[in-house]
């Protein structure tokens, strides 16, 4: 079985279908949370998920754009751009984004956009956080997004922090056998990349492999951008694309 693992698509449909014109004939499609908010095609991105049966779990993004969280938390142009979300989703649409666990449970898998402490909210960038998530993770994989960051979380007692935290870069495989800790993945966001690298990042994983591989594919940026500017998005959420951050 192949599935393909997507977090953050954040309503950009060029990427989110490159990506799957990238992954080929999947069996399944798990999204980590994000599909919407900051770009220009929610409606698009929710109805493509759909199509294809996903697995979806609720991000921040999700909850703000059904008006379900405030956007007191968020930056002025992640608020602006929910509230743009908001005002285009459909009355069905946000009663399927309302609908959304915010912690899924797939065989030997849990999905969650941020921590388990804190599903919604929590960055899963420190130590302390990942020894957090790990304490309540009850499957021996996990996999999350939010920080847009691809990223391996390796469980080891006899480390003094309790874990590893490494980047994931492309073509990069996690082998998931033969090992005593539990494993977080996070396969990096589809529609606005933060890490320094512009490609969409999303990840495989295959069960006869026993493993889950990291992959980057160009998407047209442009494409997207040309869609926020019409949209009158805010500037820096059409910029930021172009430099992965
Ligand atoms: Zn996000």
């Amino acid at each position: 079985m192949r599935i393909a693992i997507v977090a953050d698509i954040h309503a950009n449909l060029t990427a989110l279908d490159t990506v799957l014109r990238h992954a080929g004939v999947v069996d399944a499609v798990w999204s980590l949370g994000d599909s919407v908010g900051y770009g220009p095609q929610p409606g698009q991105c929710i109805a493509r998920l759909r199509e294809l049966g996903a697995l979806m779990v609720a991000g921040n993004h999700e909850r703000a754009a059904t008006g379900a969280i405030s956007t007191e938390d968020f930056n002025p142009d992640a608020a602006a751009a929910a509230q743009w979300t908001k005002a285009r989703l459909t009355l069905e649409e946000r009663a399927f984004l309302d609908s959304l666990p915010e912690v899924a449970l797939e065989g030997e898998f849990t999905l969650v956009h941020g921590t388990l402490r804190d599903p919604i909210w929590e960055y899963l960038y420190s130590y302390e956080a990942a020894i957090g998530h790990l304490a309540l993770q009850e499957t021996p994989f996990g996999l999350f997004g939010h920080t847009h960051v691809p990223t391996l979380v390796v469980e080891d007692e006899h480390l003094p922090r309790g874990c590893e935290l490494l980047r994931l870069q492309d073509g990069e495989k996690v082998d998931l056998g033969g090992r005593g800790g539990k494993l977080v993945v996070n396969p990096g966001s589809v529609g606005q990349p933060r890490d320094g690298d512009r490609r969409s990042s999303y990840a495989l994983y295959d069960s006869q492999e026993n493993a889950i591989t990291l992959h980057r594919a160009e998407y047209e940026i442009g494409a997207t951008q040309k869609l926020m500017e019409e949209a009158r998005l805010p500037g820096w959420l059409i910029k930021r694309l172009a430099e992965g951050r």
